[in-house]
């Protein structure tokens, strides 16, 4: 029996983050505004207006060509793409067809089997967004704000073999764009979405086969979904003698399969022609290098030095350089702790990430700021605090406008060192357990832990638990 695999390519739309749309002053973002109230004569296509380009459009195009090692064209051009529908009221999209802002490059991405995978690209394209219809009941309304937001549309060359490996490219795309602060590039809310082109080939073939196109997918989860049930249809189809069409289809999440939607447009429908109305972009070479300058190191860079210097495990290094203002976090800490940085690494991964995640802020919005964190990391070395008040008080320290120092003297904080003041609430908690002395005495010397638990209460945390420890076993002794 033929074996197959799976021919993958991905044409990745994505909002960028500016603050107005691409051709015109309306804002960019207009997320939950109500319908049509974000709009104006130059996105709505009124006769006679002019479309004027955003500048920061075309540089957060550049540093995504950057970043993806592509061929960035000195000098592009916008093009009309002409089709008639309801959400695009100019009856024509301005996008770049021949000539856009950038070709070729790569993404290289880790996946789980430790290797790598590289993704090559045919091109990076800046377009204008259309609008949005919605049905509700037999009615269908239309939404024009959405029109004319800026996108960057990236076009993969047919690369990835698996689902798997399709959802981990689109991981690496997002944390880069994000990275970058080029998007928010949240697929939920619409701000990357995603077209996969599907097609199978026996193993050992080069071909490149019909393939089929999954639209409206939204999550990274739901796209791998699509794929792998996309991917056994059509190894299905080829077993049983059919033909593969060249189909569009669309996910249903809910219901897990995927629909047919249209048979597919060709090119020459669109009938392309370049823009009048826009001048061609020309790059000059001092703009150029002004933003290739403001380029940060890029996340997988990062997330291998952090291996190199820091000496982290691979798995630390991906979450600390999951998010752009984490790992700049991570590095001041270390930076002003001077001490080890997987433990740095250790309380950013449980105590940090807990507190991001339960305010749903980035790192560099903490009031808990590196200073803070490293004052609190030096104190448990110091053993003025122990390893538990460090952990409330670093959340102490978020949620108030304090700092370390103030909380552990105003709260008393500093951690009980002196054997005879431990001894003393040792004693008193054992008098006060006479039972469970009884059982421990008896061969129940699991109940140390318990023992040791009881002074930490009475202490209100500040016992050091190790000195407690000893002090409790030998006065059961
Ligand atoms: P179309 O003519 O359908 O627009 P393109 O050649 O422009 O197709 O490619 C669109 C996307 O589909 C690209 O990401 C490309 O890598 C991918 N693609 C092209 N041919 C195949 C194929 N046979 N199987 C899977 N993906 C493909
Ligand atoms: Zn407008
Ligand atoms: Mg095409």
């Amino acid at each position: 029996m033929t074996t197959y695999e799976a021919v993958i390519g991905l044409e990745t739309h994505v909002q960028l983050n500016t603050i107005t749309k691409i051709f015109c002053a309306c804002r960019a973002d207009s997320w939950q505004m109500p319908p049509n109230s974000n709009i104006c004569p130059v996105c709505t296509g009124l006769p006679g207006v002019l479309p004027v380009l955003n500048k920061t459009v075309v540089e957060k195009g550049v540093r995504l060509a950057a970043a993806m090692n592509s061929k960035i064209n000195d000098v592009s051009f916008f093009d009309r793409k002409n089709y008639f529908y309801p959400d695009l009221p100019k009856g024509y999209q301005i996008t770049q067809y021949d000539v856009p802002i950038a070709e070729g490059g790569y993404l290289d991405f880790p996946v789980a089997d430790g290797g790598t995978r590289r993704v090559r690209l045919r091109k990076m394209h800046l377009e204008e967004d259309a609008g949005k219809t919605r049905l509700e009941g037999n009615l269908r309304y239309v939404d024009f704000n959405r029109c004319g937001v800026p996108l960057i549309e990236i076009v993969t060359e047919p690369d990835l073999r698996s689902a798997e490996d399709t959802a981990q490219y689109l991981i690496r795309l997002r944390q880069l764009l994000r990275w970058l602060d080029l998007s928010e590039a949240n697929m939920e809310r619409g701000q990357m979405r995603c077209d996969a082109n599907i097609s199978i080939r026996p193993v050992g073939s080069d071909a490149l086969n019909t393939k089929t196109e999954i639209k409206n997918v939204n999550s990274i989860d739901a796209i791998q979904s699509a794929i792998a049930n996309e991917i056994k249809r059509q190894i299905r189809e080829v077993q049983a003698g059919n033909e593969i069409h060249p189909w569009t289809l669309d996910w249903d999440d809910n219901a897990g399969v995927l629909r047919m939607m249209r048979s597919k447009e060709t090119e020459a429908d669109y009938r392309y022609f370049r823009e009048p109305d826009l001048l061609p972009v020309r790059l000059t070479p001092g703009w150029k290098q002004a933003i290739l300058e403001q380029m940060p190191e890029l996340p997988l860079q990062r997330r291998q030095r952090f291996m190199d210097e820091y000496a982290l495990p691979e798995y630390d290094s991906d979450i600390l350089t999951s998010e752009r203002s984490l790992s700049d976090y991570f590095e001041e800490t270390v930076r002003l702790y001077a001490g080890d940085p997987k433990k740095v690494s250790n309380w950013l991964m449980n105590d940090v990430l807990r507190l991001l995640n339960e305010k749903n802020i980035t790192a560099d919005r903490l009031h808990l700021t590196p200073v803070y964190l490293a004052d609190i990391l030096k104190m448990v070395d110091q053993k003025s605090i122990n390893t538990n008040t460090g952990k409330t008080l670093l959340v102490k320290v978020e949620e108030s406008s304090r700092t370390p120092a103030e909380i552990v003297k105003a709260e008393g904080l500093v951690q009980l060192s002196d054997d005879h003041a431990i001894r003393l609430i040792c004693e008193a908690m054992l008098s006060e357990n006479p039972s469970e002395v009884e059982s421990y005495r008896a061969g129940k010397t699991t109940l140390l832990g318990w023992f040791v638990g009881q002074v930490m209460r009475k202490s209100g945390g500040k016992v050091n638990p190790n000195l407690a420890r000893g002090i409790i076993e030998e006065l059961l002794k």
